[in-house]
């Protein structure tokens, strides 16, 4: 269990929110933990009583990053940005090591911008066989492991791209990176900014959610990092889209020690603070929307641009004694689902199915329900459409598809207008 702050390792902390969710249970992680801010440093992160060999496992079976490929625009545009910063301040022949590089799109890219002589570490075989069969080397390994002799001290860059805020102990992480790096080498790394949560009209799942359990800012980043050798050469905010903001930062590694002052961060939890107010009444406002979505009317849906139904006030007047019986499927078991079980109405529907795209997920089960193909769908059950990320598309493969089952996208209503 992590409850000592990950960075100034001190124990007094106060709890800013508890997070629930609907974790199944192959993940083998805990159903909840409280988001923190310790009094010390000012570091926000997620008290777990996950384990180290919970998430080890977590990251080496339920693996959703080698399989489908990530196409949101923030992710297209942050790998843009990246592999610009990479050309500025790294040189075609120089070494390169990707660590958690996932479906390896970032390092696609480098090699088409003609650097060759680039690898990648992953604690996923398929992430690894994947990269491998398009000529690029790859090793399996995971960022907590002391590195194999042959690769120590060898590369002159190491980028780290939406790992650390993974990571449980991502100080030791740390010092197992600079053991990769040749004496002033230097680590690109990529991390949400939780410290410009002000404007964040996102959904609380995007940024609280199983995987995300270190919410770093500028200030605590830099405070991890220059306690183990890296000192800052770069630094650039990125807004990407539907991601929200990310910190990008070049830092240079050296052995020998450099005197450095922890500064406390001050902001980081006054940002997560007024997200999750805003966040406050989404609860509501979800349960709202179902209670209003004509959801088991028989012409529902969007489609053709929705119908009117009797339906909506009946089921408005009765919600309780007809405890939703009918059947209904849900699209999508990504953390949005998982939070809305939780803590929604969506919790309370008679869940025939889930049904998702990704074939690692496909006959597994979220809620004691099975997740099926969409091969799979059986016809007029209704289906709620809940995907965190341009839900359209999903409607888009329904209509394309000739699935003719009445659909809703379920949006989190708080968006709207902001
Ligand atoms: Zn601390």
């Amino acid at each position: 269990m992590r409850t000592s702050c990950p960075i100034c390792k001190s124990r007094s902390h106060k709890i800013l929110k508890t997070m629930r969710f609907a974790i199944p249970e192959y993940f083998h992680l805990p159903n909840h933990y409280d988001v923190v801010v310790c009094a010390d440093c000012g570091f926000c992160f997620a008290a777990t009583e996950a384990a180290m060999e919970d998430y080890e496992h977590y990251y080496e079976v339920c693996n959703f990053y080698s399989g489908v490929p990530e196409e949101s625009e923030g992710k297209l545009m942050l790998d843009q940005k990246l592999a610009g910063l990479v050309e500025k301040v790294v040189s075609p022949e120089d070494s390169l090591l990707d660590i958690g590089f996932g479906a390896g799109n970032l390092l696609r890219l480098l090699k088409q911008k003609g650097f060759h002589n680039i690898f990648g570490l992953d604690p996923s075989e398929d992430s690894v066989a994947r990269i491998r069969e398009e000529g690029i080397t790859a090793y399996l390994g995971s960022v907590f492991d002391e590195p194999d002799g042959s690769l120590r001290r060898r590369f002159d860059c190491v980028l780290l791209i939406a790992v650390l805020e993974h990571l449980l102990y991502p100080e030791s992480s740390v010092r197992h990176i600079s053991d990769y790096l040749k004496e002033g080498g230097k680590l690109i790394i990529s991390v949400p900014n939780y410290a410009d949560l002000f404007d964040d009209c996102s959904l609380i799942a995007n940024h609280f959610n199983q995987e995300h359990i270190n919410y770093f800012s500028p200030v605590s980043l830099d405070n991890l990092l220059n306690a183990n050798g890296f000192y800052k050469m770069e630094n650039s905010d990125a807004n990407v889209g539907d991601m929200g903001t990310e910190v990008l930062a070049v830092y240079c590694y050296t052995s020998n020690k450099r005197s450095f002052e922890r500064v406390k961060d001050d902001v980081c939890h006054k940002s997560i603070a007024e997200f999750f107010k805003r966040n406050d009444n989404l609860e509501k406002a979800i349960d709202e929307e179902i209670l209003s979505s004509n959801l088991y009317a028989s012409s529902l849906c969007t489609r053709g641009g929705g119908v009117q139904c009797e339906n909506v006030s009946l089921l408005k007047t009765h919600a309780s004694e007809h405890e939703y019986k009918r059947p209904v499927y849900i699209w999508g078991t990504g953390a949005y689902t998982m939070w809305l079980l939780t803590n929604t109405l969506v919790g309370k529907l008679n869940i025939k199915a889930f049904i998702d795209n990704n074939p690692t997920r496909v006959g597994k089960e979220l809620d004691g329900k099975r997740i099926i193909s969409p091969d799979e769908i059986e016809p007029d059950i209704p289906i709620i459409v809940c995907v965190m990320k341009c839900p359209e598309k999903v409607a888009d493969q329904i209509e394309r598809s000739g699935i003719t089952n009445p659909y809703y996208l379920l949006r989190g209503t708080h968006r709207e207008g902001v």
